[in-house]
């Protein structure tokens, strides 16, 4: 699951990317109608069905659309792999301007292209697809989950993903401290968004000490006032003071500009891509001596939602036990990534990768 930068992959044809990345199928949609231009990417279904949300961008043009379902529908297959999810990974982008183009027959006319492929892929929300955009989605297919919990659905994944979250930092501060207790451990978390702010809750709770920074002033001011948290500037946030920072707001913010000034033992939040560069980054980190806890694992409470919710599993107990195994897998994957003097992200796409083969193979016999 490479942090790729659109601009450098786009140059790639599209079949190579594909082989490059293992993809099984890609989708174009078209309607004159409605407008709608869609991309349905399946990178696997060797677990099960291709699972991941739709993204509405208004992206520069269609290329930058392709590589980025296909980087994302790659990253959904190794989440749901290391959650121990059986489903596979996919990932859908809808090209357009969401306030001009997003309407009922828009969002329906692409419900009927995601029930075309008869259950390959299983769509959710993503940036700018809300839970009651799938509702207009559902109208024409039932290969849909993350609907809101009006519609009998798991809504809102943010807390769940805040809860596994937590688990993978506790499970970093146990290989890092020794105890996964973070009373008095000083956090810096990223982006005060709905992830953000409960994790921050879960954190001040337990008695660390949170430092919070975004670019949205009104929601610092929540923070401070509601959680206690200290607010820190936007750029300031990688030269604090830290044990434990949390990215939960941007991707590639781990990259040759902020390793440097970070002062934490621990990376570890809910942002995806947090990497800019797997390999190198992972081991940039690995060599100064900072344990990065791959955000892929540990963002994965809101795919185990939306997946209950599609198998009909969906209890919120049950899911907050299924959450809590983040701070296993996670554990394991630190301590392999150790064993193998590896660095973290590597072992955890390896982790996914063997457990896709695994059960690949199971698949071959009765
Ligand atoms: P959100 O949009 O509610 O919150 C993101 C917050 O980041 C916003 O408050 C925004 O103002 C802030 N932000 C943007 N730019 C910033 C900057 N430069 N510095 C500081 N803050 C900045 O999103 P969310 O649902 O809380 O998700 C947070 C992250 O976790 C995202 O990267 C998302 O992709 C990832 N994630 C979320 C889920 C989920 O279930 N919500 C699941 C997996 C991964």
């Amino acid at each position: 699951m490479e942090t790729v930068t659109v601009s450098d992959q786009k140059s790639k044809h599209v079949f190579d990317l594909m082989a490059e990345y293992g993809h099984e199928q890609l989708v174009q949609c078209y309607d004159k109608a409605t407008g709608l231009k869609a991309i349905i990417s399946i990178h696997s279904t060797v677990l099960g069905p291709s699972m991941g949300g739709t993204r509405m961008w208004n992206y520069a043009n269609d290329e930058d659309a392709i590589v980025d379902a296909l980087r994302l529908s790659r990253g959904m297959t190794y989440k749901s792999a290391i959650a121990g999810l059986n489903v596979g990974g996919g990932k859908a982008v809808l090209i357009g301007n969401t306030k001009t183009m997003k309407n009922e027959a828009y969002l329906r006319r692409f419900g009927k292209f995601i029930d075309s492929l008869h259950g390959k892929y299983v769509t959710a929300c993503d940036v700018n697809i809300t839970p009651y955009d799938l509702e207009y989605i559902y109208m024409e297919t039932n290969f849909v989950t993350g609907l809101p919990e009006t519609s009998g659905g798991s809504g809102s994944s943010s807390l769940i993903t805040a809860y596994g979250t937590y688990m993978g930092i506790k499970a970093a501060a146990k290989k890092a401290y020794g105890s996964d207790h973070l009373k008095g451990k000083k956090v810096a978390v990223q982006g005060a968004g709905s992830v953000g702010m409960k994790l921050t809750e879960y954190l001040v709770k337990e008695g660390a000490d949170v430092f919070i920074t975004d670019i949205d002033e009104e929601k610092l001011k929540r923070a401070s006032k509601e959680l206690g948290a200290h607010v820190v500037g936007e750029p300031d946030i990688y030269d604090a003071p830290v044990d434990i920072y949390a990215p939960c707001a941007l991707g590639a913010t781990l990259n040759d500009d902020t390793i440097s000034r970070l002062k934490c033992d621990i990376v570890a939040g809910a942002a995806n891509n947090q990497l800019q560069d797997d390999q190198k980054h992972g081991d940039i980190l690995m060599e100064k001596g900072i344990l990065y806890a791959p955000d892929f694992l540990v963002n994965a409470g809101g795919i185990m939602a939306v997946a209950a919710e599609y198998f009909g599993e969906y209890k919120k107990e049950y899911l907050y036990q299924k959450a809590e195994k983040i701070y296993d897998i996670c554990l394991h994957v630190l301590e392999r990534a150790e064993a193998e003097k590896q660095n973290t992200q590597k072992i955890a796409m390896r982790m996914a990768e063997e457990r896709i083969t695994a059960m690949g193979n199971l698949r071959k016999t009765l």
